[in-house]
């Protein structure tokens, strides 16, 4: 009868106690509770909200639902990064390199492409050879010896999430503040950093549609770390076109290569400072978020940055000679673009339909068990506010199939509005929560 009780009381909107919390999380692991019952609570916590101690006790509950990585074996400050998820958004390629190379240690597991969102797993997976499989040893090690590891998730890190997400995918219950709040800084608590940074992604390539939710999504997430004495800051950041200008695995990786060789400025690198300075500042490697910009850039400038990178590539068995010969990375058959039918500017681009365009090209996975063409994807030549003249290029299509490419045509075109009138400028960085 507990979890009737439990359901119920969701139901009427009372407080749940962290003893009932614990209870629904251990029974739903274990299989004692059904997929009906799990079903019926996530629905009720969606309507009725779970205040922040709720939250808190849902999210320590599963936690400790699996393993929780213990880093005390790698010596100095360790980051961790997670963004909520968007579409070119390579910013952990960029972060990964900079920061360890100014003196912070990353031990990063990371995701796979999500839904029309591209995922940091996927994107080195493109490089020829690397792996994202390593044991526990392995990851650990290579933090210590190059300053970096990024591994896939194993499979023991918070269980319990993984059956609740599977079940909300399904049952209408994913985007829920408290929901998403607890998924993610499970994940990010189990992981055993010391400084947790997240981005929290808005717009309409973004889970959070509203600037208002992010906030409120990010202020959930930063007092959840801060509760568990982790160094917590959360980013507000813009989604409402693709972040860099690449869609796609392998062509990701090579702008943001482009970037740690100071050949590449934009929105992407921008995005990706503001996170590494405070990641900086936060692990007291500089004072002030200044100095950190004027160190970021000397790691670019004597190329530290760029070795980190290939450091990273070479542990993890990859040809490390990409970083300066791009033709190692495999190559698509196609090149098509897609030019403007008509003048005036480019007021807005429907980022999920880009990244949506850019799975059906075979960059992600409409299923789980798809499999991901690495060489192609979608370079997003305008950027919002750009002038546009009548057949100028907006889209350049890299695709291995001819019938892909037809497919995703009037997607693209409704994926953009053209007006007449110069558009406002638009917000990059809308807040910084700690
Ligand atoms: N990403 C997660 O890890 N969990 C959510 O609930 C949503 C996005």
């Amino acid at each position: 009868m507990k979890m009737y009780d439990i359901i119920y009381r969701k139901r009427e909107g009372e407080k749940l106690t962290k003893d009932d919390l614990e209870y629904f999380v251990k029974g739903y692991s274990d299989g004692t509770i059904a997929d009906y019952q799990a079903s019926a609570f996530l629905m009720a916590c969606f309507i009725k909200g779970l205040d922040s101690e709720e939250t808190k006790h849902l999210t320590v509950a599963m936690t400790h639902s699996g393993d929780v990585i213990d880093l005390s074996g790698i010596d100095g400050i360790i980051v961790d990064k997670h963004s909520t998820g968007g579409v070119s958004d390579s910013t952990t390629l960029v972060v990964a390199p900079l920061i360890t190379a100014c003196g912070l240690k990353l031990a990063k597991m990371s995701g796979r492409g999500l839904g029309h969102t591209g995922g940091t797993l996927d994107k080195l997976e493109s490089i020829p050879n690397l792996s994202v499989k390593q044991s526990m040893d392995e990851f650990i090690n290579q933090v210590n010896n190059i300053g970096l590891s990024v591994m896939g998730q194993t499979m023991k890190l918070v269980p319990a999430d993984k059956k609740m997400y599977s079940l909300r995918d399904v049952t209408a219950t994913v985007d829920s503040i408290p929901l998403i709040a607890s998924s993610i800084m499970s994940k990010k608590l189990a992981s055993g950093a010391d400084i947790i940074i997240l981005d929290v992604k808005t717009g309409n390539g973004a889970f959070m549609k509203s600037v208002e939710q992010a906030k409120k999504l990010a202020r959930t997430m930063v007092d959840i770390g801060k509760l568990a004495g982790k160094k917590t800051v959360a980013l507000v950041t813009d989604m409402n076109q693709p972040l860099g200008q690449s869609v796609g695995n392998s062509m990701e990786v090579m702008e943001a290569i482009e970037i740690l060789k100071g050949e590449r400025d934009g929105d992407l690198k921008t995005v990706a400072f503001e996170i590494a300075e405070n990641l900086l500042v936060l692990g007291d490697i500089v004072k002030t978020k200044d100095e950190a910009k004027v160190m970021l850039q000397n790691v670019i400038d004597d190329k530290s940055a760029l070795k980190k990178f290939k450091q990273l590539i070479k542990a993890q068995g990859g040809n490390e000679d990409i970083v300066d010969n791009f033709d190692l990375f495999k190559k698509p058959k196609f090149v098509y673009e897609y030019k403007a039918k008509k003048s005036g500017y480019l007021k807005s681009i429907n980022t999920e339909e880009v990244g949506k365009a850019s799975c059906t090209l075979g960059a992600g996975r409409f299923k789980k068990e798809d499999e991901i063409d690495m060489s192609v994807g979608i370079w997003v030549n305008k950027r919002i506010g750009d002038k546009i003249s009548v057949d100028e290029t907006l889209f350049t299509i890299y695709s291995n199939d001819e019938e892909k490419t037809k497919s995703i045509l009037s997607c693209l075109q409704d994926s953009i509005k053209i007006s007449d009138k110069k558009p406002k400028p638009t917000t990059l960085i809308y807040d910084i929560i700690r």
